[in-house]
């Protein structure tokens, strides 16, 4: 039984961050490294706020968990120190609680009753507290392989090896099922590695995990691009069931505003994957930002994974822009116009780390010098505005127009699905007009036996609706290959 008055006696406290100077020295992770005792002794503190509702908002539902992670369950575990079986409830959810716990914006602390309870102090930190238990997991040693009891004798192929792909192949595999991940480029990991800085999850985090993935009898298969180098045919021929976890890669290009063809102007993923590439140690970064002005164009997550690493690189100066208004930084404005916190400015750490927001605006032009090579931005401000048919409409709200100095400008304003590729063109699988691949109830694609899971059913979106989309999927290959399934299916197909 949870401390009901835990919340009024702790109030929230986030994990701490090493100083700035310390950390854009480096690309480890930001947050400090306590000492086990310390740590564990401020996360059961922390764990300890949670009133174990008798309705958890958190834990599923709209608002709450993709997952359906058993929250309260796990909070009252880590309250009495058990370790060993919060771990055990953790993972019967949630096929990588350290991935989720580094990246993941928690919607479970958004739909938290304590966050939406005037003078409660916030939301249980249970991105915290989730982070802790996986991490405890693995420093005792309760992550082990589970391999399958019986072999279906049945194939199957997952093509991408990002969050979606994994946690469907860990999910089909344990089932007894044998499974090969594709991946096209040289290291497994998709977005988790070439997109995902160091400084926000550590790459010996993501190796791990697949070292897990290895002993319970998944195979890899890397610098594969399924339609090329494994035709189609070879493909329909070799496996019974094919699971897409491509992703949504294609970035969403700036096609309007006059100078984008100018140097030194770049989607965002140009700059993170070499930049990932780097740290992994492939050589010198691409598109390196020391000792540039750097403009960053778009507020959202993949901004500020630029932000970070531009100033790790070193930059002159950083400038992120957001045709939005700076929204309050609480929810504790009821008039508010934004959706609940923390969808309410996304403050990372890489925004304490140098440079400046700017809010409501946005670029007229990209200013060039005579080499061709970008040089500053024509900034106005703005208000963006929905016309008659709903249509979001951007409108200049004043005459004055600023000039900022910008030696590299990156794009960071969105993604606009699937990246054009062979396979989808030999199997016939159509996209829709948001870029997307399409599914039955069951995940299906229009090709029989070919399902689709994460951002390339979904579009670009969090970490944990990619991993309860690779856990979903599992359960409708299972059931396809042998009749059922007893695998979990927490979300059903949008
Ligand atoms: Fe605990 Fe918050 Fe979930 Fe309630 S909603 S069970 S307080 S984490």
């Amino acid at each position: 039984m949870a401390d009901p008055y835990g919340f009024l006696k702790h109030t929230r406290a986030e994990a701490k961050k090493r100083p700035v100077a310390e950390r854009v020295a480096d690309w480890n992770e930001v947050y400090l490294d306590l000492d086990q005792q310390t740590r564990d002794s401020e996360v059961r503190t922390q764990a300890t706020r949670c009133m174990d509702c008798g309705i958890p908002f958190c834990h599923s539902g709209s608002a709450g968990c993709p997952l359906g992670n058993l929250i309260p369950e796990w909070n009252d575990l880590v309250r009495r120190g058990d370790w060993e079986l919060a771990s055990e409830r953790l993972h019967a959810t949630n096929n990588f609680p350290e991935f989720t716990g580094r990246l993941c914006p928690a919607p479970c602390e958004a739909a938290c009753v304590l966050a939406i309870t005037p003078d409660a102090g916030g939301a249980v930190a249970i991105k915290r507290v989730e982070q802790t238990i996986a991490d405890v997991s693995w420093e005792q040693g309760l992550v082990r392989p589970t391999q399958a009891q019986v072999s279906s004798g049945r194939k199957v192929a997952v093509v991408g090896s990002g969050p979606a792909g994994l946690a469907a192949a860990q999910q089909l595999t344990r089932a007894g099922h044998e499974v090969t991940v594709f991946e096209r480029d040289d290291r497994l990991g998709g977005l988790l590695r070439y997109g995902i800085p160091e400084f926000k999850m550590e790459k010996k985090v993501l190796d791990r995990r697949l070292a897990q993935l290895r002993k319970e009898g998944t195979k890899f298969v890397t610098g594969c691009e399924v339609g090329v180098d494994l035709t189609v045919e070879q493909l329909r021929e070799r496996f019974d069931a094919v699971v897409l976890a491509v992703g949504a890669l294609r970035g969403r290009d700036d096609t309007t505003t006059p100078g984008r063809s100018l140097k030194g102007v770049h989607l965002a993923m140009e700059h993170l994957v070499p930049a990932n590439r780097a740290c992994e140690g492939d050589g010198p970064a691409g598109i390196d930002a020391a000792g540039k002005h750097v403009v960053i164009i778009g507020g959202g997550d993949t901004g500020a994974d630029c932000y970070g690493t531009a100033a790790r690189q070193g930059a002159a100066s950083i400038v992120q822009l957001d045709q939005y208004p700076q929204p309050p930084s609480q929810r504790d404005d009821a008039r508010s116009p934004w959706p609940v916190w923390p969808w309410v400015l996304r403050t990372y750490p890489a925004h304490e780390e140098a440079g400046e927001r700017r809010f409501a605006v946005a670029v007229e032009e990209f200013v060039g010098d005579e080499d061709g090579h970008v040089r500053q931005i024509k900034l106005r401000k703005v208000r963006v505005e929905k016309d008659a048919s709903g249509r979001r409409k951007v409108v200049p709200m004043s005459e004055e127009v600023e000039l900022l100095p910008a030696d590299l400008v990156l794009l960071a304003i969105g993604f606009e699905g699937v990246e054009h590729m062979p396979l989808l063109d030999g199997l016939g699988i159509p996209l829709t007009s948001r870029g997307t691949i399409s599914c039955g109830s069951d995940w299906q694609t229009t090709a029989p036996g070919v399902f689709v899971c994460g951002d390339a059913h979904r579009g670009a979106s969090l970490v944990v609706w990619a991993i309860a989309e690779g856990r979903s999927v599992a359960n409708a290959v299972d059931t396809y290959l042998t009749g059922s399934s007893d695998l979990p299916s927490p979300v059903i197909p949008n």
